[in-house]
C-alpha cells in the first residue's frame, strides 16, 4: 500500500500503481469525470499515470491553470492527428499550449492552409474526440525513438531527439497519432467537447529566420460548447472594448513618432482622469497615514548597485548618461529613493511604521516589439509607497494595505479578483532566495494568515516568490471577464539592510526595518487601459473627464447657458457649453458619442423658470429639475461610490 497525501492534509491508502485517477474516484464519479491531470509531488502528471510510492497528491480540472495547459496541450495533439489525416505527409515541429489555447508548427510540405480550412479540421477534431481515444504514454529508450522517427522520415522530432537524454523519453499515443512528448495529457479526447482553430501563421523554425519557414496554427479548446461561445463573445466585445481604440476616440492619449514609442502623451481628458485618481489615492493615503514625498527622475549608477538593479536588472532600464564623468541611469523603480529618504529621516521604533507615498514616474526598456498600447510602455506613473515597519507591525500593515484594495475593487466595481501569492522554497535558499529561512517563514505564515482572515480568494505559488521576500500579483477580471495583473506588493527583508537602513528599538539597540513596497491602483498607464475596457468608454461620474455638456437649443440661450456653467462650477462639476450654431438633436447626438454622463437641454422654458432638462447618457430624458436639484444630485451621486 501507499500512502496519499491530499490537500487538504488528509491521508489515505490506496495500493501501490493506482492512479490518480482512482483516487478521483474513490471520492466521487462525477469528479473523476472532470479530472484533467494530477499534481503528485508537485509534479503535473496524467491523472492515468500509476504511482508507485507515497506523494502528495491534488487533483487537477479545468478550475486549474495546470488543468486548462494540459487540456490544451491534448487539444494540440489531436489537431496534429486531425491535420495528419486531412494533410497526409504533413510533418511536426513543436505543439505547446499557450495563455488561452494551443498552437502547432507544422511543416506542410508545399501544402497551404487558409482560413476556409479551418472549419474542415475543427469538424475532424471533434469527430477523433468522439471516439473518447485514451492518450496513452509510452517509455522508449532512445535508439527505439531515433528508429521510429527516421522510418518516419521525420527530421524535425529526430532534430529534438538529439537533444534529449536516453532514459527519458517518453511518446504518447491517441488514436493513430503518435508523438514524441514528455506530457503530461488528460485521460482521453472524450473530454473536449469544443474546438475553434483561431489562425495561422509563417514561424521560422527555431525562431531563426534563416531555417525553413514553418506553418503555426492556433486554436482553442474547451470542455463545454457554452464555454466556446462565451470565449469568442468575450473577444469580439474586447475588439470593441480595445483601450487603444477607445483612447483614440475619447481622446484620452495618443503617441507621436517624435516623442518615441512606448511614451504616452496624455490629452486633456486623460490627464483630467489621472487627476481624479491621484486624488482619490491621495486621499485615501493621507487617511491611511502615509506621507507624501517626491524625488526626481534619475540617480547616479552607485545607489543601483546598492539596490541590485545593476547589473540584475540593467537590460530593464535606459542605458545610462554621463555628466561630469558620472554615470547616471533614469530610474526604473521608486524604491531606492524612497529608502534613501527613510534614512534621512532616521526614525525610532515610536516612529515606525513609516509610510512614503509617491505617484513616482518611472523608466523601462521594454523591446520595441513588446510595447503595447498602453499595456505595455516605456514611462509609467506608478501609484507607489513603500511602508516601513517592524516585524510585530507588519501583520498589520500588510491588512491595512488588502482593505485598500478591496476599497478600490469596491469603488472600480471590480468584483472578480484573485491574489497570486508567490512563495519561497527552502531548497533554494541562500540561491534564489536571500538566507533567512526564520523570516521568510514567518511572514509567508502571517501573509497567509491575513489572506484567509479578509476572506480575500488567494492561489499560492510556491517557488516563485522574488529573491528578497514573498510577493503578491493582484490579478483583475474586467467587466467582460479578460484577465489583467494590475499591481504587484512586496514584501522585502533583504533590500532595507543593503542601504543600511535602521531604527532604533525600545533597548536602544539598532534593528533593520521590513519594507512593504505596494501599487494598489498600479501605473496610471496599465490601470486607465484596464478602465477604458471596463467601463467599455463610459467612465463613472466621479472619474468621468467632462461630466456635464450643457446644451442650449439656440444662441438665444448662450448667456443662460453660461449662468447654468457658472453655478455648476460651485458644485464642483466639470462641465462645458456646446455653443455651436448646431440643431440640438445634432449637438445631443456628438454628445452621446463622446459618452458624457448628462446633458443638460437649455430653451426658452429652462431660461423662465431657472431649471434645466436633464439627458443621462443611454438612458435618456430624466425631466426637469432645478440647478440646485442637478448639482446635489451628482454631488450625492459621486458621495455613493468615493464615501
Ligand atoms: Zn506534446
Ligand atoms: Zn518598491
Amino acid at each position: 500500500m501507499i500512502n496519499i497525501t491530499l490537500p487538504d492534509g488528509s491521508v489515505k491508502q490506496f495500493a501501490k500503481g493506482s492512479t490518480a485517477m482512482d483516487v478521483a474516484k474513490s471520492i466521487s464519479e462525477g469528479l473523476a469525470r472532470n479530472v484533467l491531470a494530477a499534481k503528485v509531488n508537485g509534479e503535473v502528471w496524467d491523472a492515468t499515470r500509476p504511482i508507485n510510492s507515497d506523494a502528495t497528491l491534488t487533483l487537477l480540472t479545468w478550475n486549474d491553470k495546470d488543468g486548462q495547459s494540459t487540456l490544451w496541450h491534448s487539444s494540440a495533439h489531436l489537431m496534429a492527428e486531425a491535420l495528419e489525416a486531412l494533410y497526409p505527409g504533413i510533418k511536426f515541429w513543436v505543439g505547446p499550449p499557450v495563455e488561452h489555447g494551443f498552437y502547432y508548427d507544422v511543416d506542410l510540405g508545399g501544402k497551404t492552409i487558409s482560413p476556409e480550412d479551418f472549419k474542415k479540421i475543427e469538424d475532424k477534431m471533434l469527430e477523433l474526440a468522439r471516439q473518447s481515444n485514451p492518450y496513452i504514454r509510452k517509455e522508449m529508450s532512445k535508439a527505439e525513438a531515433v528508429k521510429y522517427f527516421t522510418e518516419k522520415n521525420d527530421e524535425y522530432k529526430l532534430d529534438i531527439l538529439n537533444g534529449l537524454e536516453d532514459g527519458n523519453i517518453t511518446f504518447y499515443e491517441q488514436g493513430k497519432f503518435t508523438d514524441l512528448c514528455r506530457g503530461p495529457h488528460i485521460p482521453h479526447t472524450g473530454m473536449i467537447k469544443a474546438v475553434k482553430i483561431m489562425s495561422i501563421a509563417g514561424a521560422y523554425w527555431k525562431g531563426d529566420e534563416k531555417n525553413k519557414q514553418l506553418t503555426r496554427v492556433y486554436g482553442t479548446s474547451f470542455m463545454k460548447q457554452k464555454d466556446l461561445t462565451d470565449y469568442l463573445n468575450m473577444l469580439e466585445e474586447a475588439k470593441k472594448r480595445d483601450h487603444r481604440k477607445l483612447g483614440k476616440e475619447l481622446e484620452i492619449f495618443t503617441f507621436d513618432d517624435d516623442v518615441g514609442p512606448g511614451l504616452p502623451l496624455w490629452l486633456p481628458n486623460g490627464a483630467a482622469i489621472i487627476e481624479c485618481l491621484e486624488k482619490l489615492a491621495k486621499d485615501t493615503e493621507l487617511r491611511a497615514g502615509y506621507q507624501r514625498v517626491r524625488t526626481p527622475h534619475l540617480a547616479k549608477e552607485n545607489m543601483y548597485k546598492t539596490s541590485g538593479h545593476l547589473p540584475y536588472y540593467e537590460d530593464s532600464m535606459f542605458p545610462p548618461m554621463v555628466m561630469d564623468g558620472e554615470k547616471y541611469y533614469l530610474k526604473a523603480m521608486n524604491c531606492p529613493h524612497h529608502h534613501k529618504i527613510y534614512a534621512t529621516l532616521n526614525p525610532s521604533y515610536r516612529d515606525l511604521p513609516v509610510r512614503l507615498a509617491e505617484y513616482g514616474t518611472c523608466y523601462r526598456y521594454e523591446q520595441s516589439g513588446e510595447l503595447f498600447g498602453l499595456m505595455r510602455v516605456r514611462a509609467l506613473q506608478m501609484n507607489d509607497a513603500h511602508i516601513y515597519c517592524t516585524e510585530d507591525q507588519f501583520a498589520q500593515e500588510f491588512r491595512a494595505v488588502n482593505d485598500m484594495y478591496l476599497k478600490y475593487f469596491k469603488i472600480f466595481g471590480i468584483e472578480k479578483y484573485v491574489m497570486r501569492f508567490s512563495t519561497h522554497s527552502p531548497e533554494k535558499l541562500g540561491k534564489k532566495y536571500v538566507n533567512e529561512p526564520a523570516l521568510w517563514k514567518k511572514t509567508e505564515d502571517m501573509v497567509r494568515q491575513v489572506l484567509i482572515d479578509s476572506n480575500i480568494p488567494y492561489v499560492e505559488v510556491p517557488d516563485e516568490g522574488a529573491f528578497y521576500g514573498p510577493k503578491i500579483d493582484v490579478q483583475v477580471w474586467s467587466a467582460i471577464g479578460r484577465e489583467f495583473t494590475l499591481a504587484t506588493n512586496q514584501v522585502d527583508f533583504a533590500v532595507p539592510a543593503r542601504f543600511g537602513l535602521t531604527f532604533r528599538n525600545a533597548n536602544n539597540e539598532l534593528e533593520t526595518p521590513i519594507c512593504i513596497h505596494r501599487a494598489p491602483l498600479g501605473t496610471h498607464e496599465r490601470f486607465i487601459g484596464f478602465l477604458l475596457e471596463h467601463y467599455a468608454g463610459n467612465f463613472p461620474v466621479w472619474l468621468t473627464p467632462k461630466q456635464v455638456y450643457i446644451l442650449p437649443i439656440s444662441e438665444k440661450y448662450n448667456d443662460y447657458a453660461k449662468k447654468v456653467l457658472s453655478l455648476l462650477n460651485f458644485y464642483d462639476i466639470r462641465a462645458l457649453i456646446d455653443e455651436r450654431n448646431e440643431k440640438i438633436g445634432k449637438k445631443i447626438r456628438d454628445t452621446e458619442l463622446k459618452k458624457v454622463p448628462y446633458m443638460l437641454i437649455l430653451g426658452e422654458k429652462e431660461a423662465a423658470d431657472n431649471s434645466v432638462s436633464v439627458r443621462m447618457h443611454g438612458e435618456g430624458d430624466k425631466g426637469s429639475m432645478s440647478i440646485e436639484a442637478f448639482g446635489k444630485m451628482i454631488q450625492d451621486e459621486i458621495k455613493g461610490i468615493l464615501g
